[in-house]
C-alpha cells in the first residue's frame, strides 16, 4: 500500500466493522429464507491481505480462513499455524500444487477433474491427514473448461468426481461448490448448483457443504441453500488486484 499503514488497532475495528456488516446481512438473509444462522458458516477469504489480518479476524471470533493461491496461502498458514482455524484452498489447483497445499488445508473447494483427486489422495496420504473436498461445479454454461474460465466440472460429470473423491484414501467427500458467473443475476445459477446438489446428496448423504455465495451475491447463496459463504471485500474492503 502507497498510503501508510492503519495501527494495528485501527485495522482490528475496520475489520470488527466488517465482520458486524457481513453478519448482519447473514442473519438478514437467513431470517428471509427461514434458515437457521447456524447453518452458514462464514469464510474469509483473506487473498492479498496480510498473516496479521488473519490474526485480528481469529481474535474477533471467526474461524474459517480462504486462499487461492498456494504461494500466498502456504507462508500465510504457516505464521498463523498457532490459530485454530479451519484452512480453506478455495482457487484453481494445479496438481503439482496438490502436496504442498494438503500440507496446510483442511478443505479443498476447487476439485474439478479425476488427475487432481488422484494427486489430492497421495499428497493427503504423505501428511497421514484426512483432507475434505468439494467437486467445483462450472456454473458458466458457456465458458469451455479449458479456457479462462474460473474452473469447475460441467455438472455432468459431478456424479463421477463425488464418487471418486468419496472412494479415494485420505479424502473425505464434503459437498459442492460454485461461483457465480459474473455479471449476471446468480439467482438461476445457484439455482442449477441446489438442484445439481439434491442429487449428489441422494448418493452422498452426509456431503452436505454448498459452498456458494461471496461479498456481492451471499443473499441469493444463502436462499438457496448454500452452507459456506467465501466473502472477501465485504469483509477485509478492496483488494490492489482482483484475480477471479
Ligand atoms: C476472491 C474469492 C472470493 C471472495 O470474493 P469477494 O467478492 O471479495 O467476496 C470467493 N470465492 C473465490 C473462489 C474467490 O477467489
Amino acid at each position: 500500500m502507497t498510503s501508510a499503514l492503519p495501527s494495528s488497532d485501527e485495522r482490528r475495528a475496520e475489520l470488527a466493522e466488517g465482520l458486524t456488516e457481513v453478519r448482519a446481512r447473514i442473519a438478514a438473509a437467513c431470517a428471509a429464507a427461514g434458515r437457521d444462522t447456524g447453518e452458514v458458516t462464514l469464510i474469509a477469504v483473506t487473498k492479498t491481505f496480510p498473516a496479521s489480518d488473519v490474526r485480528l479476524l481469529a481474535g474477533l471470533g471467526l474461524t474459517d480462513v480462504g486462499e487461492n493461491r498456494d504461494q500466498e496461502a502456504r507462508p500465510k498458514a504457516a505464521a498463523c499455524a498457532d490459530l485454530p482455524l479451519t484452512w480453506h484452498f478455495v482457487g484453481r489447483l494445479q496438481t503439482n500444487k496438490a502436496r504442498a497445499v494438503a500440507g496446510y488445508a483442511d478443505v479443498v473447494h476447487s476439485v474439478d477433474r479425476s488427475r487432481l483427486v488422484t494427486a489430492l489422495s497421495e499428497a493427503a496420504g504423505r501428511t497421514g491427514r484426512t483432507l475434505r473436498c468439494l467437486v467445483q461445479v462450472s456454473l458458466d454454461e458457456d465458458v469451455p473448461q479449458e479456457g479462462p474460465g474460473r474452473g469447475g466440472a460441467a455438472p455432468s460429470d459431478v456424479p463421477r468426481l463425488a464418487d471418486e473423491i468419496a472412494g479415494a484414501a485420505n479424502l473425505e467427500f464434503g459437498g459442492l461448490m460454485a461461483v457465480a458467473p459474473l455479471g449476471a443475476d446468480p439467482r438461476p445459477a445457484f439455482a442449477r448448483l441446489a438442484e445439481v446438489a439434491v442429487g449428489i446428496r441422494r448418493a452422498h448423504p452426509s456431503a452436505t457443504v454448498l459452498s456458494a455465495g461471496m461479498s456481492g451475491d451471499l443473499e441469493q447463496a444463502v436462499a438457496c441453500g448454500a452452507t459456506h459463504l467465501r466473502v472477501g471485500t465485504a469483509l477485509l474492503g478492496g483488494r490492489r488486484a482482483i484475480v477471479r
